[in-house]
């Protein structure tokens, strides 16, 4: 059997799920291959940041994301504390407050849901728009030549071959494609095992101030998936089921609420970013590009998700014939910049229990910083110089190119962010823009929020399809047609 595909993903957690809904929601022929049945029983990642929730919101799959009693959604908050019951004492921030911290962000909320409940979402709305899913498939072996990719995969019967233009490895933190290639890693790297136990219990009034996490003195970790499980993070070594009972007895600081196992996990927690994201007509995303431990921040699947969205338009872009393969190079000159900020911040930021060492020294940038105020540096972003930092609040950016444009009301329940998305995209309010952007054929919007843009009235910003400013022109040039023109063929790669 031979199977053709344009795009190959290999790996079906976060990464590799939400690269085959991104590039399905944009009409791209797309087959992800997964060894296992279905999610693990034991969720990793349960905090979705409110950016990851813009991207779901595009895809009209917000609406689906349950609602959880984790906190404030995203923000959880973390505090030492002699037992779940007992004294809480000491509070830990590791971003730093916003300077400005009035400005809404985002028309998304982060979201608490545990891992094994977002990925059937993920899965499903993949499925309804056409990506070909296939479960308990792992791939063998791979190999590429200047036209495509070739994978020989095995699901229950003989091994069979797919065909693609192009393969993602989200193959995940140890990913054997990325081993194979040989692409080396930057970092920490190994920091410590875990072992973890996952737990039912009755404790929801304990989160009613809305602190999600607790460093429980002389026991270990305790935190909750906002749905009735509970995990509590032990120190590495063989545990008895009754042992494990009396340290969540402990650990909670009374021992009359009834108590479920429903599993335990043992967790090798490591830090690096692999040296490139591509090799030829393989990228690598999520955790086989970049293991982030989840300790401060909770960067490593919403970072992944990201990189397979920002991955899917320009895969789009080359397989529709609109942009050169060059547009591809982009991927790791936008990504890996972003993967060693977090890597960097993970270190310098205070986890509540120093578990790994002290703080690094440097400097601390905000939450919403990093959510919302990475800046791409790469040929699909026009005046975006070195001289900038790498991050910084929206505000403060003012609708720099390389940054994600800024969101405002265009009207109730309509966000700027809601114009962007499906193509390239010209927000402006002057009629010669308008001439201009029918001339380039990109979408032209009309938008009051130029100031937000940080535009005059007879100002343009030219939007990619992922919502990342690509070029802006802050007042009318001589001829608006040909500036605009040159700026969307070059950002794009474009093939016009
Ligand atoms: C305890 C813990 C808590 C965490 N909490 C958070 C959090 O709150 N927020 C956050 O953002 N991140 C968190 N993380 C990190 C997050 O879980 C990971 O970054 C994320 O799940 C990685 O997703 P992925 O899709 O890249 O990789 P994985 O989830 O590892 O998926 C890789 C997949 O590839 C499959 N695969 C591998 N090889 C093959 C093959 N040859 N053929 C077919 N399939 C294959 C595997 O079976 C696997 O399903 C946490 C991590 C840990 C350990």
């Amino acid at each position: 059997m031979l199977v053709k595909t344009s795009v190959l993903v290999v790996g079906g957690g976060l990464a590799g799920t939400s690269a085959a809904l991104f590039m399905a929601w944009r009409g791209v022929d797309v087959t992800l291959v997964e060894k296992h049945p279905g999610s693990s029983p034991h969720p990793r990642a349960v905090g979705f940041n409110a950016r990851v929730g813009e991207l779901m919101r595009a895809t009209g799959l917000a609406d689906e994301l349950p609602r959880s009693n984790v906190g404030k959604g995203f923000g959880i908050r973390r505090v030492k504390a002699e037992s779940l019951v007992g004294r809480k004492y000491d509070e830990t921030f590791w971003s730093p407050p916003a300077e400005i911290s009035d400005v809404e962000y985002s028309p998304s909320k982060g979201v608490g849901v545990a891992q094994d409940r977002m990925e059937p979402l993920l899965r499903d709305k993949a499925r309804q728009l056409g990506a070909d899913i296939r479960m308990s498939t792992r791939m063998l072996e791979f190999s590429q030549d200047d036209e495509g990719v070739t994978a020989i995969v095995q699901g229950d019967g003989e091994p069979y071959e797919i065909r693609a233009d192009y393969l993602v490895a989200a193959d995940g933190h140890r990913s054997p494609i990325r081993e194979a290639l040989g692409i080396t890693r930057t970092g920490r790297g190994f920091m410590h095992t875990s072992r973890s136990v996952l737990f039912r219990a009755p404790l929801d009034e304990y989160l009613k101030d809305g602190i999600g996490q607790f460093v429980i003195d002389g026991i270990g970790f305790l935190t909750t998936y906002g749905d009735g499980r509970w995990v509590l993070m032990l120190e590495d070594r063989d545990y008895t089921e009754a042992e494990l009972v009396a340290r969540i007895y402990q650990a909670i600081g009374r021992d009359d609420l009834p108590v479920e196992i429903i599993t335990t996990g043992r967790w090798t927690i490591s830090a690096g970013v692999a040296d490139q994201f591509s090799a030829g007509r393989i990228f690598l995303a999520g955790d086989a590009a970049h293991t982030l431990p989840p300790s401060r921040g909770g960067f490593g699947a919403n970072v992944g998700i990201e990189d397979a969205h920002n991955l899917a338009w320009k895969l789009a872009a080359v397989l529709g014939g609109e942009s050169r393969p060059s547009l591809l190079d982009t991927y790791d000159a936008e990504r890996r910049p972003v993967a060693t900020l977090c890597h960097q911040q993970i270190f310098a930021r205070n986890d509540g229990h120093n578990r790994d060492g002290e703080p690094e020294d440097a400097v601390l940038y905000d939450n919403n910083a990093m959510h919302f105020g990475m800046l791409y540096r790469s040929d699909a972003v026009l005046g975006a110089g070195p001289e900038l930092p790498p991050a910084q609040l929206p505000e403060l950016w003012n609708g720099q190119p390389g940054t994600r444009a800024p969101h405002a009301w265009i009207e109730p329940g309509k966000s700027t962010l809601d114009l962007f998305q499906r193509g390239w995209v010209l927000v402006a309010d002057h009629p010669q823009w308008e001439e201009a952007a029918q001339r380039a054929g990109v979408t032209y919007e009309r938008i009051e929020q130029l100031e937000l843009f940080g535009l005059s009235e007879k100002g343009a910003s030219l939007v990619r399809p992922d919502g990342y400013i690509a070029w802006r022109s802050v007042d009318l040039p001589d001829d608006p047609a040909g500036a605009l023109t040159t700026a969307f063929r070059t950002s794009s790669a474009g093939t016009r």
